[in-house]
Order: C-alpha cells, then sequence, then structure tokens
C-alpha cells in the first residue's frame, strides 16, 4: 500500500494531523493501535480546560486560537461543540506561575482582565482564598470536549478521503532515502513522509526523543449540597490555582455529562514506567489522599471524597512544551504534550499538515521545534 503521508497514533494530537492532512487533498492513512477515541493513553474523559492566555508560554494563544477557528468551523458543519468559552481564572498569589503566566500571554495579545483580592472573593465565593490571592480572567477560555473532539477529527478526516486502521499496532517505521515503511502485523504502507504522533508511547516508536510519561488520573467530585448551584460550569468556571506551597489546583464546574473536573499539580509524580505498564488502579493512599487534602481546603463547600476516577497519563518534555515539526527528511513528531496539549491539538494537527507540506507556518514554532534538544 501507498500514502502520501501516514499518520501513526490517532488520539489528540494524531487525529488533528490526519484532518488537516486531509483537508490538504493529500492521500493520508492513519494507523491506531486501539479504537477511535479509546481510554488508554491520554485524550479521554470528557473534557479538557481550554485556556488562551496560556501561562505555559504565550506563544501559545495562536495555537489555541487556531485550534479554536478550526473547531468552530467544523462544529458549524456537524452541528456539535468542540469548545465552550465560559471564561477562566488563573489564581494564586501576585507573582504565582497562572498569575504572571497569563499576564505574559495578555502583554503578548490574550485579552485577560485582572481581579484583585476583594473582587475575586465576591464573585467566586467558592474559593477558601488565602490572603493576598488575586486571580486573572481569561474571557476566551472555558472547556473543550476530549474524546467528541478526537472522534470528531478522524470522521472528517475519513470524509475527506482518509483511510484509517483501528486496532492496529504499528511495530516498526523504517525511513529511507526514497520513502519510509511503516510495519503492522496486517499490512505495510510505504510513504512519502510519516507523522508520529503517539503520546506516550511516542519515544518508543522514535527512539532517542527525551520524553516521560507521567501517571495522571482524572477526578471528578461533586457538591457537598446537591442542590446547589454554586459548583455548576455557569457559576464555576474552569480554573488553574497555584498555592503559596507550589501545589495547585486546576478544575471546572459541573454541567449536563460531567461532574465537578479537579486534578492536583505539584504532587506526587509518578515517572519511570513504559507506558504499556501504566499501573490503571486508582489508589486511596496514593492518588486521593493528598488531593482530596487539597480539594477539603480549597473548596469547603465540596465533597472532598471523589465520585469518580479514571487513569491516564501526560508525557513531559524537559521544558514542558511540545515537540512539534519535522524531526528528519521523512519523520515528522508530535508529542510531549507535558498535560497541556488538547486545547492546542487542532492548531498543532495544522501546524504538522503546513510542516508535511513545507508551507509557512502560521506561527512562530521555535519554541516546539523538535530539534531544540
Ligand atoms: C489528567 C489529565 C488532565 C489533562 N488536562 C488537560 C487540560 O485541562 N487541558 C489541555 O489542554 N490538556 C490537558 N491534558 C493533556 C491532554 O489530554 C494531552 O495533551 C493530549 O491528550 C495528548 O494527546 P496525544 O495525541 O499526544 O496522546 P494520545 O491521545 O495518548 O494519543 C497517542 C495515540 O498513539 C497510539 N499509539 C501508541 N503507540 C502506537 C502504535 N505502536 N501503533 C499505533 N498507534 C499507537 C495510542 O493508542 C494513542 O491513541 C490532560 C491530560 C491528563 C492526563
Amino acid at each position: 500500500m501507498h500514502a502520501d503521508v501516514v499518520v501513526v497514533g490517532l488520539g489528540a494530537f494524531g487525529s488533528a494531523a490526519l484532518w488537516r492532512l486531509a483537508a490538504r487533498g493529500l492521500n493520508v492513512v492513519g494507523v491506531e493501535r486501539q479504537a477511535i477515541g479509546h481510554a488508554f493513553g491520554s485524550s479521554h474523559g470528557t473534557t479538557r480546560l481550554f485556556r488562551v492566555a496560556c501561562m505555559e508560554h504565550p506563544g501559545l494563544t495562536a495555537i489555541a486560537r487556531k485550534s479554536l477557528e478550526l473547531w468552530t468551523a467544523l462544529g458549524e458543519q456537524t452541528g456539535e461543540t468542540y469548545v465552550r468559552q465560559t471564561g477562566s481564572l488563573n489564581v494564586g498569589g501576585p507573582t504565582s506561575r497562572p498569575v504572571k503566566g497569563a499576564q505574559l500571554a495578555a502583554a503578548g495579545g490574550a485579552p485577560t482582565m485582572d481581579l484583585t483580592h476583594e473582587e475575586l472573593k465576591a464573585k467566586y465565593p467558592q474559593y477558601n482564598l488565602e490572603p493576598g490571592e488575586v486571580a486573572v480572567w481569561d474571557p476566551g477560555a472555558g472547556i473543550c470536549y476530549a474524546e467528541r473532539t478526537v472522534k470528531a477529527q478522524v470522521a472528517e478526516a475519513e470524509r475527506l478521503g482518509a483511510t484509517v486502521y483501528p486496532h492496529t499496532m504499528v511495530t516498526a517505521i523504517e525511513a529511507g532515502a526514497e520513502k519510509v515503511t511503516v510495519r503492522t502485523p496486517t499490512i505495510e504502507i510505504e510513504a512519502d513522509q510519516v507523522v508520529v504522533c503517539g503520546g506516550a508511547w511516542l519515544r518508543n516508536l522514535v527512539p532517542g526523543l527525551p520524553l516521560e510519561p507521567r501517571r495522571t488520573p482524572l477526578f471528578w467530585f461533586q457538591a457537598m449540597d446537591p442542590d446547589s448551584e454554586a459548583f455548576r460550569l455557569s457559576n464555576f468556571p474552569s480554573f488553574i490555582w497555584e498555592f503559596a506551597d507550589g501545589r495547585g489546583l486546576w478544575g471546572h464546574g459541573s454541567d449536563e455529562g460531567f461532574g465537578v473536573k479537579l486534578g492536583l499539580d505539584g504532587g506526587r509524580a509518578e515517572t519511570g514506567f513504559d507506558a504499556d505498564d501504566l499501573d490503571r488502579y486508582i489508589r486511596p493512599l496514593d492518588d486521593i489522599a493528598e488531593l482530596a487534602s487539597a480539594v477539603h481546603r480549597a473548596f469547603p463547600g465540596l465533597d472532598p471524597a471523589p465520585v469518580k476516577a479514571i487513569p491516564c497519563m501526560v508525557t513531559d518534555s524537559p521544558d514542558g512544551q511540545f515537540l512539534v515539526g519535522r524531526y528528519d527528511d521523512r519523520v515528522l513528531i508530535g508529542g510531549g504534550d507535558s498535560g497541556h496539549g488538547f486545547k492546542h491539538c487542532a492548531g498543532i494537527g495544522e501546524l504538522l499538515a503546513q510542516a508535511t507540506t513545507k508551507e509557512t507556518p502560521y506561527t512562530d514554532v521555535s519554541f516546539i521545534d523538535p530539534q531544540r534538544f
């Protein structure tokens, strides 16, 4: 079988790359080891936070905006919603990473609004704030839908002519001077280029990349008072909050189809495993105790015992930024999500398609260039 481009791994990044390549009329083939929209990688669950004023790097604003633009257009076509812009709070001390990072993004062109301690306290009484804590409001932020979007990106790629092989594990990628060969137990594909988006398995597919999978379960909570509206998404929009001790919480309120979602930053990090060996059991002490104590301290109106938890993992790069772009003449990569990649995946898919076809990228990509390591 021959293709112009093969995309290996159809999670958030790979499904977007497949879609954007198919949109260019290329002969593209997508190969995914599991079902489309499966729960064994990094892109499952109902939602992810969507932010525009990204504390991780001011250059991410353009990529989030590109995702929003592409998802809005796709939604107009499919009748589905992929992003809900409810706004978002970056909370912490005036020099904390969420507050400083959002202010830096604002200086780079993301519209934001600073909230004083008193304004924050009055508007969001759910927060048990420490003295001096403030916030930056990111009005373009909100939530995005995870599994729904992965499935929609693959479906749109197929509609545009892409061929998709689910339940097909890539066992070797052999890049030569004339072509690249992608081997699986059932099919062999020869292509001009390959885009490898293997998530936590990317370092196995392209050896030598400085990537480290990190176990990061997803958790959902509910209000102490089941009739309370305080933790509904409309009253409790998405947020990132850094405490004085450097740890912090992120999450968003509940709505139809999903509960209050919260996670801990800066807690015990579990690394040093192969993605195939991820421990998929949730442990009361290691996983829940520290998170529950942070929830209890931060939001007294929430029951600190989670009502639902599922395993998940992120893939860290050394500087916390993605690895997106050309790796060598025939191999491109999209990975190193570092825990903040979903909101950018459509924009990343577009960048990968542009790199594949040697178009000028729509934004500066130096900070996510895989060659920087
Ligand atoms: C708990 C948690 C919370 C998060 N919160 C947010 C958030 O609020 N906002 C945000 O923007 N991001 C968030 N993220 C990060 C976001 O989910 C990831 O950035 C994104 O899902 C990464 O997608 P990916 O395509 O790199 O990986 P994946 O979705 O895992 O895709 C990789 C794919 O490659 C496939 N694959 C691997 N090996 C092979 C092979 N040999 N052959 C074929 N296929 C193969 C896998 O099966 C998988 O489908 C969060 C992540 C976690 C875990």
